[in-house]
């Protein structure tokens, strides 16, 4: 997986697209990703989501459902057409062998639209990008700046649990079945800490936005013309 993920960046480069400056998201689950993009995107700032675009590369009626129902067959597919990604997820999560022939299917399709998606903004003077597995999938080289959402493990877990509405042993497996927080926490040039209430994480990424604004545009006055 991350060997075709070294050569995204060159992607973006081949394609000879002028590209914002890019600001990845992450945190771990329910560290609150999405209220954080929603804050940035009521500033104006353009999003880019990862499990979206992970979700749209397999909608009915792409070549990549077609191969992934040749491959395992129609019983990979729900009642209503919809990959069942649950399913998909424990065919390859023990059977490295499938995990490499999905990879190199879906990745360089993630990665064209990823990389769409950011030219398509380049009007933007950054955009966000929220992207879950940024740390797991080595993809920190892509982005100009890693924020990176700190919450306790007890706020994670309580979060989790009201949004859910999942007991505590299922929300402790789900928290520990991801790279832990200090990773995370090592990748980033800025961290919000999501510890307070929606108006102090407002303040945040108010002035984290003023933040980038200026960090864009200094981006902008390196850049040979
Ligand atoms: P996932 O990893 O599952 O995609 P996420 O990182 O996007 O989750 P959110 O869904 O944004 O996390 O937040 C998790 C829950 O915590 C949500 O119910 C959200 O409303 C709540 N939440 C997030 N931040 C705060 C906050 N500062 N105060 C109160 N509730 C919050």
């Amino acid at each position: 997986m991350n060997n075709m993920l070294q050569y995204w960046p060159l992607l973006l480069v081949d394609s000879g697209c002028v590209m914002p400056y890019i600001v990845a998201l992450s945190g771990g689950i329910a560290s609150g990703k999405t209220t954080v993009a929603n804050l940035f995107a009521q500033l104006g700032v353009p999003i880019i989501d990862a499990d979206v675009i992970a979700r749209q590369v397999v909608a009915p009626g792409t070549l990549a459902l077609a191969e992934i129902v040749r491959h395992f067959s129609q019983e990979i597919l729900l009642a209503n057409g919809q990959l069942d990604r649950s399913q998909l997820r424990e065919l390859i999560f023990h059977n490295d062998h499938e995990r490499l022939w999905l990879n190199h299917l879906l990745h360089p399709l993630i990665q064209q639209e990823t990389t769409k998606a950011i030219a398509a903004q380049h009007n933007a003077p950054y955009l966000l990008w929220v992207i879950p597995l940024l740390v797991e999938n080595n993809l920190m080289h892509f982005a100009n700046s890693i924020l990176v959402i700190d919450v306790s493990p007890e706020q994670q877990l309580e979060r989790l649990i009201l949004r859910d509405h999942i007991d505590a042993d299922l929300a402790t497996k789900m928290v520990l079945s991801q790279t832990s927080n200090q990773k995370r926490l090592a990748c980033a040039d800025q961290i919000i800490k999501n510890e307070g209430d929606l108006a102090d994480l407002a303040a945040q990424v108010d002035r984290l936005h003023h933040y980038y604004l200026a960090l864009a545009r200094s981006a902008a006055e390196r850049e040979p013309q």
